[in-house]
């Protein structure tokens, strides 16, 4: 058995901190990438350290060739990479269509959909020389419900993750390479642009309330979990029944 040594984008904060939390305690030494938040990325890795588990924390723009390339240089460091979770998101503005500005669209787009294909590419890359692996989007419900006078562009972005997923999966299986999707519904983070915003939308969903971060780790860890090993090009919905 191989260390599972697992690559979490957007793991400073939110749901990716609670991923990489989940992800230690069960057996991943764990590679924290963050955009700017160096010292929420830091407490994240002594959780981590404090499971027993090994971690980096690496700064890196999941929207830059270059950025994706120095995180997996990196990584490298704890042994070869078998896990990645693509994490780091944005909404990119809120509200109608008709009001959005093209740049929170075109950030969405370079974030949400080029930041999860450069880091999937690496780690094919990477997973097809050293042994295998598996992949975890996070997509979102969004991405089947389009999320009117939300951020409709955001959607969007998010039905374009659980394309890739379907795709990459099956471009990849032959090379030992699991690639799957976590779609969250609503969850409590700083990811909403009104804070309250779980608390005022918890009628619409089945079960009466927002999600919290840790319910969303359990479905990624088993996703890059040897008990998922016939498990390719799924999503799996964890949104209360949205
Ligand atoms: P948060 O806003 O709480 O956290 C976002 C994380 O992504 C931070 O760690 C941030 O780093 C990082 N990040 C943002 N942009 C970049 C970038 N360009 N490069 C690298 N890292 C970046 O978001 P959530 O935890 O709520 O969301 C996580 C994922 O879950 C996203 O993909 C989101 O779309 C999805 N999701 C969230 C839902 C929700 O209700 N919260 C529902 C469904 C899906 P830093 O702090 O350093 O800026």
């Amino acid at each position: 058995m191989r260390q599972p040594v697992t690559v979490v984008t957007g793991g400073s904060r939110g749901i990716g901190a609670a991923i990489c939390a989940r992800l230690a305690a069960d057996g991943h030494d764990v590679v924290v990438g963050y955009r700017s938040d160096a010292t929420a990325a830091e407490t994240v890795a002594e959780t981590v350290r404090t499971a027993g588990r090994r971690c980096l924390t690496v700064p890196s723009d999941t929207a830059d060739e270059t950025s994706v390339d120095h995180l997996f240089d990196a990584a490298a460091e704890l042994g070869p990479v078998t896990g990645l979770v693509n994490n780091a998101g944005i909404s990119g503005g809120n509200g109608r269509l008709a009001d959005a500005d093209a740049e929170g669209m075109r950030r969405a787009l370079e974030v949400n959909v080029l930041g999860y294909l450069l880091c999937a590419r690496r780690a094919v890359r990477d997973m097809s020389r050293t042994g295998g692996g598996a992949i975890v989007n996070i997509s979102s419900a969004a991405a089947t419900l389009g999320s009117p006078g939300q951020y409709v562009h955001y959607a969007a972005t998010k039905a374009a993750v659980d394309t890739m997923t379907v795709g990459l999966a099956k471009e990849v299986a032959a090379d030992g390479i699991r690639v799957n999707c976590v779609a969250p519904g609503i969850i409590w983070t700083e990811f909403h642009a009104d804070p309250q915003r779980p608390a005022k939308l918890a009628g619409t969903i089945p079960m009466g309330r927002a999600g919290q971060p840790e319910e969303i780790t359990g479905a990624v860890s088993w996703l890059l979990s040897a008990d998922a090993s016939y498990t390719t090009g799924a999503i799996l919905r964890v949104a209360g029944g949205m």
